[in-house]
């Protein structure tokens, strides 16, 4: 027979388990930078408040050019640090492209270790060999088109690569084969925001009755005029069996401003999320926050004006090293994103991307990251830790890797639902190997021995 669990009889005496009282640096997540900190910047010491906060100011006063990159920080700056940011610059097969918001945000005091500097600036001391397994458009996203710029993989939902520009150019971009100017080393792919391009696309989606769910990226949505956005939202809308949309856009967090001060984008972005509720279709907007420093009270400003204007606001990071790869900041960014009304939904473990590898690192960095951080805060408000499989598979759980080998770095994924009956490999960045696991990629004759051991292993 099952004991009965023995209940203690209350009395006055019982002592009853109270919380301690918070620490309060479990509350940081509130204080979110405040007043004039571009003024710390020599090139915006003497702007005001109404034109920082300006998009258009904002948007002229971007940088595209190394030279006036590192000139705007130079008195900012060590000499050491100058230089080796124009020779990351010069082998990194990267646009520049960087905001006065971005470009003030980051504590250029500590230029190496700063998350936000990581992001846009390259180094060339800390440059590390990539992976020999990596390729050009690691996720097959051109594989998987079925029309230029339209992204068709997964059953009943399709990513639409609008146009190819953003707002701010990153590292560690995984569209590089598209996204930006050409640079020397690449010849992009071709995505420009036209409406011949466009109708081909929304030709296709109307066709295949299954396509429920558009994601509308790029490039970024923060680059379309708000007669695009209008034409763009509406026309999908137009399809009956298009659900649910998403414009994704990295906007809120490197350009705040624009949802403070250019109505007209605003005005048209909400005009489509209300034309979709009345007739009871789901349009959000999807954002990519990847460090705490980048959410300030003009971010919470920018962020409210759209919550009340019943615009919901998703957020994806990619896991970094050296920018996020802790519990500390994960938790931080998921509890200061939700702070302000956005929803952690998704954390990418980095693409296998080309002359980024320092800021690649290992899926079991990963694993313990989401350990710490669910049970942190609401579940609603814990991303979900995924590998975009290389090769196609989709998004994964980082976890359910069919097999993981810590040593060779290589973990085995399957996608039934996606690719049934294939397996998708990720490679850890090999400086992070134990020494075995450095030594056996060292010897080019072990590389097909190791993934076939993978492979064998995931019961292949
Ligand atoms: C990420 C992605 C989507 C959307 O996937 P969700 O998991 O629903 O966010 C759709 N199509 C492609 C090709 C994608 O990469
Ligand atoms: S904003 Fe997005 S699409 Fe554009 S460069 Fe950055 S990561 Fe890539």
């Amino acid at each position: 027979m099952t004991q009965l669990p023995v209940v203690p009889n209350e009395t006055e005496e019982t002592e009853r388990k109270v919380r301690p009282p918070a620490d309060p640096s479990t509350m940081a997540h509130r204080d979110l930078l405040d007043g004039e900190f571009w003024r710390r910047i020599p090139a915006f010491k003497d702007v005001d408040e109404a034109t920082f906060l300006d998009h258009r100011w904002q948007m002229k006063n971007t940088i595209t050019k190394t030279s006036k990159l590192l000139a705007a920080v130079e008195s900012l700056a060590s000499d050491e640090f100058i230089a080796d940011a124009d020779k990351g610059f010069e082998i990194a097969p990267m646009a520049v492209r960087v905001s006065p918001y971005m470009l003030s945000l980051v504590d250029w005091s500590n230029p190496y270790s700063d998350p936000i500097r990581a992001q846009f600036l390259p180094t060339a001391s800390t440059r590390l060999p990539d992976h020999p397994k990596l390729t050009f458009d690691s996720l097959g996203e051109q594989g998987d088109a079925p029309v230029p710029g339209l992204t068709h993989r997964y059953p009943d939902k399709a990513l639409f690569l609008a146009l190819d520009t953003c707002p701010v150019y990153c590292r560690f971009c995984t569209r590089s084969y598209a996204v930006g100017p050409d640079q020397d080393m690449v010849d992009k792919v071709s995505l420009k925001a036209s409406p011949k391009r466009w109708e081909v696309i929304f030709e296709y989606i109307a066709s295949r009755p299954e396509l429920e769910d558009i994601v509308i990226s790029g490039g970024d949505a923060w680059n379309l005029r708000a007669a695009q956005i209008e034409a763009l939202g509406n026309r999908l809308l137009d399809i009956p069996h298009v659900r649910r949309m998403r414009f994704a856009s990295k906007g809120p967090a490197v350009m705040p401003q624009k949802l403070l001060t250019d109505d007209d984008w605003f005005k048209a972005l909400v005009g489509v999320v209300e034309r979709g509720r009345s007739m009871q279709k789901d349009v959000m907007l999807h954002t990519h926050f990847n460090h705490p420093n980048e959410i300030t009270a003009i971010t919470e400003k920018a962020l409210g004006r759209l919550f009340s204007a019943g615009v919901h606001v998703r957020n994806q990071s990619v896991l970094q090293r050296g920018v996020n790869d802790s519990i500390e900041t994960m938790t931080l960014l998921a509890r200061r994103c939700a702070w302000v009304g956005v929803h952690p939904y998704y954390v990418y473990q980095h693409d296998m991307v080309k002359g980024v590898e320092e800021l690649r690192t290992t899926v079991f960095t990963a694993e313990t990251i989401e350990k710490h951080v669910r049970g942190s805060t609401a579940g609603f408000n814990t991303p979900t830790f995924v590998v975009d499989a290389p090769g196609g598979g989709g998004k994964r759980s980082v976890h359910s890797y069919e097999h993981y080998d810590r040593t060779t770095g290589i973990s085995v994924y399957t996608a039934p639902s996606v690719k049934p009956g294939q397996h998708f490999l990720y490679f850890d960045p090999i400086d992070l190997l134990p020494e075995e696991g450095q030594k056996r990629w060292a010897d080019e004759s072990e590389h097909q021995a190791m993934i076939d051991e993978a492979l064998k292993a995931a019961g292949t």
